[in-house]
């Protein structure tokens, strides 16, 4: 029973299909980690649609669906999500920035309205359940399974998951700002000591400050989180659709000799702890 952690959509902001997003992937957030025999899945961007495909070989299936937050790119993907179709199913939902504010279900349903989709959340037949919390609480998936959350710093909130079995550890952190020359104390805490941190690296630094208020934050400041924090490896994330390939070739040259902890995260790509 391992850790493997694959990305299925990388990029932040809207789905990128041509040319010069081929190498690094032009699929929006989508991360599915099989853990301990469990699966969960985080995030529900364009990308959801390529892993829902290969599910497709299973008969039956039951996952963890835990969203970051609900901006179109981290959850495209759900209306387009084969085994929420089928009855065989079991789907379970969380999110931890809508408590109060109308919860996950109808999000997502709205997402789905007429006159914006012809399908409506309803016509899913899966056993779909829908469950909010709040940032900062931690989660009760499966009993060799440890989930933490973290609220992060984004417009309209959003989310961070640690998922911790066996030993290891990956942390899910996108989308976040920070603030200029400070170390985010709620993410200290919830990537301190772990393998892989997955972080929002969206801009170059170079670029951040003209997005100062966007919410996103580059690969340096994960860097920084990281080396503070024992992080053993960083996968560079939510890569900016203007990024494109021979951009981001440039960007992992950079960011490598920077520490050779980090990494270039691309579509398709599995990394196993352990
Ligand atoms: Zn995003
Ligand atoms: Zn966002």
């Amino acid at each position: 029973m391992g850790f493997d952690v694959k990305f299925w959509g990388v990029r932040g902001s809207i789905a990128c299909a041509g040319a010069n997003h081929v190498k690094y992937g032009g699929n929006t957030s989508c991360i599915e980690m099989k853990v301990g025999g469990h699966r969960i899945i985080l995030d529900a961007g364009t990308g959801l649609r390529n892993a829902g495909q290969t599910f497709l070989k299973e008969k039956s299936g039951d996952l963890f669906l835990l969203l970051t937050h609900t901006h179109w790119d981290h959850i495209n993907g759900f209306p387009f999500f084969v085994p929420a179709y089928n009855p065989d199913w079991n789907i379970h939902v969380k999110a931890g920035h809508l408590k109060d504010k109308g919860g996950i279900q109808a999000v997502l349903s709205a997402q789905m309205d007429n006159p914006m989709f012809p399908v409506p959340l309803d016509a899913m037949q899966a056993k779909i359940n829908y469950d909010d919390f709040r940032a900062g609480e931690s989660l009760d998936l499966y009993s060799d399974i440890t989930v933490r959350t973290a609220p992060l710093n984004h417009p309209n909130d959003a989310t961070a998951y640690r998922i911790d079995y066996n030993g290891h550890s990956a942390v899910y952190i996108t989308d976040t700002e920070h603030v200029l020359g400070e170390l985010d104390q709620n993410i200290l805490g919830i990537i301190e000591g772990a393998d892989l941190v997955i972080y929002d690296s969206t801009y170059t630094e170079e670029e951040w400050p003209a997005k100062v208020g966007w919410g996103h934050s580059t690969w340096n400041q994960g860097m920084r989180l990281c080396q503070e924090a024992n992080v053993k490896r960083l996968a560079i994330f939510h890569h900016d659709p203007d990024h494109e390939d021979a951009f981001m070739d440039r960007l992992a040259v950079e960011a490598e000799a920077a520490w050779d902890a980090n990494f270039v995260a691309r579509e398709g790509m599995v990394v196993s702890l352990e």
